[in-house]
């Protein structure tokens, strides 16, 4: 065990981890737990939560020593936008009813990815975010920020200081909580006035992480582009999307 994992062990710490897979995206589940097994905060207690629309439909994944997995169901969405925003306020709430008490860190990742690398202690933090594996090294101006001031996610030209990934952020449960009540606050008033930002939560993510500066900003070896994409900027892939049709996955693509 690395020496981070084996100081941060002392702590008998609990890290929840969220995952959602609705609709077509139940195929991703088995990859993603089975890699999560291998590489993700191995020697720690995990306790995954995956929030379904066919409980029904999630494979038999053996567990480790300490891990556990609880699938609860949630309603389908039609839209893929909704799945995806919907996110902010299941984690809030499951802060609030289900974690409290029963873990010290909390992170929500994308479903369809793997882990292919070592994600242990070096990634906890107070508040952590990730930095985008398409826009890390791109100049501040292409930024794919909320650029209508009308939404609640709006960020000027000429600030930000990165973009942050929607598939992966964390933290203790505090400042996840209040960073999804936030959000999930800040997209229902968009919501009412019909404007839905461009990258719909992760815009919000994006307005947030501005405001609330990260405690820990991870590089984009924790959600890189894909296994297949040039690795050449990052030393090692830990955490990659895997490939997917969008118009064959996603309802309303
Ligand atoms: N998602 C889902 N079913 C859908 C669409 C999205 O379960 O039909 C969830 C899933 O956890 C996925 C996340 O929402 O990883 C974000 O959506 P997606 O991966 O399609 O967005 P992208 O990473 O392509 O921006
Ligand atoms: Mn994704």
């Amino acid at each position: 065990m690395p020496v981070i994992d084996s100081i941060y062990k002392q702590q008998n710490l609990t890290i929840a981890t969220t995952v959602f897979a609705l609709g077509k995206y139940t195929r991703f589940i088995k990859d993603f737990l089975e890699s999560a097994e291998q590489h993700y905060f191995v020697g720690f207690r995990v306790h995954f939560y995956l929030f379904t629309d066919q409980p029904e439909s999630v494979p038999e994944v053996k567990m480790g020593e300490n891990r556990s997995l609880t699938v609860l169901k949630v309603q389908s969405l039609n839209r893929w936008q909704d799945i995806s925003m919907n996110r902010m306020e299941k984690l809030e709430k499951l802060i609030e009813n289900e974690l409290a008490g029963e873990a010290d860190y909390v992170f929500c990742l994308d479903v369809d990815t793997m882990f292919y690398g070592r994600w242990g202690a070096e990634s906890l933090g107070r508040l952590v975010g990730v930095m985008h594996p398409w826009l890390f090294d791109a100049p501040r101006d292409q930024f794919t920020y909320e650029r209508r001031p009308e939404s609640l996610a709006y960020i000027p030209a000429g600030e930000g200081d990165y973009y942050y990934a929607g598939a992966a952020f964390g933290g203790t449960l505090e400042d996840v909580h209040n960073l999804t009540k936030t959000c999930r606050e800040h997209l229902n008033i968009d919501a009412v006035k019909s404007i839905e930002a461009v990258w719909q939560e992760e815009s919000h993510l994006n307005k947030y992480f501005l405001l609330n500066k990260p405690s820990k900003l991870l590089s984009p070896e924790y959600m890189w582009r894909g296994i297949n994409e040039g690795a050449a900027p990052i030393k090692i892939v830990r955490f990659a999307n895997v490939p997917k049709n969008y118009a064959e996955v996603r309802s309303n693509a």
